[in-house]
């Protein structure tokens, strides 16, 4: 039988947004050691918008609309930002692939048309993808028929409870902290150093996240979290000892794979979740 304390905790957490999938895992995470965070749409709002654009000399005069084209068929919250920006009707597209963690392909007016970052182009053949200057944004490159067209800058903003989240694992004890992301290491690491994160990793594929939380999670001592918006995070929620999904943005799949939902779009829930399992632990026993 469930001892009655154990539905105090669950009904505490619910009244904070706080779904646990059972009185197990509000047992669960009071063992937790380890919090490791994705980072858009779940330490950031998600809601990119494009900040600069940049043509080489011989792109291909259509380049904006044909990129447009394959992202206006995408949910990602990049897409959206695609959509702001150039707004207009876009083409036809078939054989359109998402590549998660990457970006897009298919053939538009009878090109193909690649749209994402400087992993999958390389990895596509596409030759002189430049190295570039800005620093902290996400950058989306294009190429047209493997030719390399140009890029897109775009910023997304920390969400204002960011901080918040990581001062409040810290005052819990917890200090292995995380972020793993398949945006680029740079944008990652510098994130990493702002918020205190004791980890930090970019330019990870989906199957990149969850091998990498399969390797921390067999370090002795170790119960791993990990919290993600649901877009692409699927396999590493199913991976940790603890999976988190964040409301708002989160696909349906996430929300079934994690063990805990966060209905809020506040990572700082997370700390108080583990403070609810360790209270209603301390009445139960
Ligand atoms: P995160 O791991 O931070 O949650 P994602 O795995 O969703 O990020 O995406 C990782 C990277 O893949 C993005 O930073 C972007 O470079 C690229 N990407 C993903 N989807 C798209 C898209 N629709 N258009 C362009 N680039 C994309
Ligand atoms: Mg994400």
């Amino acid at each position: 039988s469930i001892p009655l304390g154990y539905f105090g905790g669950i009904g505490a957490a619910s009244r904070k947004g706080i779904l646990f999938k059972g009185s197990n895992y509000l047992d669960q995470i009071t063992r937790v050691t380890t919090v490791i965070f994705d980072k858009t749409g779940t330490l950031t709002k998600g809601v990119f918008s494009v900040q600069e654009e940049k043509a080489v000399a011989r792109a291909h005069p259509d380049w904006k609309m044909l990129a447009l084209s394959l992202e206006s068929k995408s949910n990602h919250p990049i897409a959206a930002a695609f959509v702001q920006y150039l707004g207009k009707s876009p083409h036809p597209v078939s054989e359109l692939r998402e590549h998660a963690g990457q970006g897009l392909s298919g053939t538009v007016q009878n090109q193909a048309v690649l749209v994402g970052n400087r992993i999958l182009l390389e990895r596509m053949q596409v030759q002189n993808v430049p190295a570039t200057s800005v620093s902290d944004k996400t950058i989306v490159h294009v190429a047209v028929e493997g030719n390399y067209c140009g890029y897109f800058a775009l910023a997304d903003e920390l969400k204002p409870d960011a901080r918040q989240a990581f001062r409040d694992l810290d005052s819990l004890g917890i200090s292995e902290t995380g972020i793993l992301s398949g945006d680029r290491q740079e944008i990652v690491q510098a994130l990493g150093r702002e918020l205190g994160a004791s980890q930090a990793r970019g330019d990870l594929l989906p199957e990149e996240k969850s091998a990498w939380l399969e390797n921390e999670k067999k370090q002795a001592g170790r119960v791993l979290a990990f919290v993600g918006d649901g877009i692409n995070d699927a396999p590493a929620l199913a991976v940790a000892d603890i999976g988190i999904a964040m409301g708002g943005l989160g696909s349906d799949l996430a929300i079934e794979t994690a063990n805990v939902v966060i209905q809020t779009d506040r990572p700082s829930r997370v700390a108080l979740a583990i403070r609810i399992g360790k209270t209603t632990k301390n009445i139960v026993w």
